[in-house]
């Protein structure tokens, strides 16, 4: 048993590990280091802690609980403020937000009265080295020796595409961090243009609260097929019967051009493909193992973002506006790449490559663009001190396809020359490993099984 933990991280993630370790009853005493972050709100991270009621959650709320042992736990807090709601709405991050600090505060408490040590120190990790015992953890002039580690961190900060000026990027018109950037929105009537490159769930809330608080504003947004993510069905349909003879096939025949087959001939045979989607999303980790190096290339170049359009879908609401604003002649889509964006008279002049788009021109002029192109996970193209510092050391290396760290399906982080035996990753950092890892019910059941590891004898 691990009697000392550092949990590195301060964003929902780093809450399910906390939760999953100090809610259930251990031999011994814990003392848990947990290093929430320098800023940001305990238990929130960037996708709950908005303040926007128009930001609602992707997944239903009776499968937003933050335990797997407590399936209904989300549904019954909501329940408590407001018995109307039901387990198929699509709630505010917000709200999720309060019930991941509650679940928190309960079992810091609880570890309390338990007599564990828990240190919450709240600022970023500069430094972490790993060791065949275990790990030091280094944050300013401290440095705290620990049993096990676990990296929390959710993605990387957002990168600006190549091809964008300096001067661009000092203006202030061109936006790479969406979330920081509607944190600060106001109302505001001025006619204006506003480019958002990307067409995934980001670019829809992004819309979604300038639409609402920018009346005047106009929308193209711009991506190399053009489609916004699919939307859910109003009324949910089972999920396609879990031991079903689809995923045996899959495993059984692991390359893409079959996996396409046997997913086209399925999806012909039912009534919702959604069905299938959702049925197939908990065997993707396991599924993701059995494919070789060529055969996840593959998937990245010709499956991963008409996978990412049906998977991540958006609540029927959001689709009904976004869609109220496409026949209004507010929002524009387009299918094209934008190559390089200039300061010209106090505007944005974007480049751009059309793909076989007979509307959009090559080059646009806007009042801002927004950059949605979705989770930066890539170490080796990042600022973050603590990725730098573990990758410079050689003690983490990135996977081969640069989606986070080379780590091993249980969350063991590779170094560069073998595995380390004490440091774990979970969430985001892990999508190289698992593909599917960034959402709740993917985090919380890692989060459960690094748990159940750390505590066992
Ligand atoms: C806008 C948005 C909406 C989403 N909506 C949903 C949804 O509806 N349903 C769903 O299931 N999933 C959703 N997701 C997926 C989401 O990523 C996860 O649900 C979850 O929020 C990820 O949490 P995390 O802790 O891994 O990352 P984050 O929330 O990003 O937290 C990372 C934490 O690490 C801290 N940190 C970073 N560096 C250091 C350091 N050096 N030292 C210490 N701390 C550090 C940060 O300060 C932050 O506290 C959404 C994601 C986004 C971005």
């Amino acid at each position: 048993m691990y009697r000392r933990v550092a949990i590195i991280g301060g964003g929902a993630a780093a809450a399910t590990v906390i939760s999953e370790l100090l809610d259930r009853p251990s031999a011994h005493t814990l003392r848990v280091d947990w290093y929430t972050g320098t800023g940001g709100k305990l238990a929130r991270g960037v996708a709950y802690g908005t303040a926007s009621d128009r930001h609602l959650l992707n997944v239903r709320a009776a499968s937003m609980s933050l335990f797997t042992g407590k399936p209904r736990g989300f549904l019954d807090f909501a329940q408590r403020n407001d018995s109307s709601i039901k387990g198929t709405d699509f709630l505010p991050r917000r709200m999720y937000g309060d019930y991941l600090e509650a679940e928190v505060m309960r079992v810091l408490e609880q570890a309390k009265v338990a007599g564990h040590d828990i240190q919450i120190i709240p600022f970023d990790v500069d430094g972490i080295v790993p060791e065949p015992t275990g790990v030091t953890v280094m944050q300013g002039d401290e440095s705290r020796h620990a049993d096990a580690a676990i990296l929390a961190i959710g993605s990387l900060p957002p990168q600006p595409l190549s091809g964008i000026d300096d001067a661009v990027l000092a203006s202030g018109k061109y936006i790479v961090d969406p979330w920081k950037f509607l944190a600060d929105v106001v109302p505001d009537d001025t006619p204006r243009t506003v480019v958002v490159v990307g067409m995934g769930l980001t670019a829809a809330d992004v819309m979604l609260e300038l639409g609402a608080q920018w009346p005047n504003a106009r929308f193209i947004a711009m991506s190399r097929h053009g489609h916004l993510p699919e939307a859910h069905a109003a009324s949910p349909s089972a999920p396609l019967d879990d031991g079903g003879e689809l995923f045996e096939s899959m495993r059984d025949a692991p390359d893409m051009r079959t996996w396409m087959r046997l997913v086209r001939e399925t999806v012909e045979g039912s009534s919702d493909w959604r069905t299938i989607v959702d049925g197939l999303r908990p065997h993707l980790p396991d599924l993701w193992q059995t494919l070789s190096h060529t055969e996840r290339a593959r998937f990245m170049r010709h499956v991963r973002w008409a996978w990412e359009r049906v998977r991540h879908r958006m609540p029927p609401q959001v689709a009904s506006t976004l869609d109220t604003f496409e026949r209004e002649g507010r929002l524009r889509r387009c299918k094209g790449h934008m190559q390089a964006v200039h300061l010209a008279q106090g505007k944005l002049q974007l480049d751009i490559v059309p793909y076989h788009d007979p509307i959009l021109a090559e080059s646009l002029q806007a009042d801002l663009v927004i950059q949605t192109v979705g989770l930066n996970t890539d170490i080796r193209r990042t600022d973050h001190g603590l990725i730098r510092q573990l990758e410079t050391n050689g003690h983490v290396i990135a996977d081969p396809f640069g989606m986070g760290l080379h780590a091993e399906p249980d969350g063991r982080v590779y170094h560069k020359d073998g595995l380390w035996p004490h440091f774990f990753a979970i969430g985001s950092m892990l999508r190289g490993t698992l593909w599917e890892t960034t959402a709740i019910p993917e985090i919380r059941q890692q989060a459960r099984s690094l748990a159940e590891r750390l505590l066992a004898e």
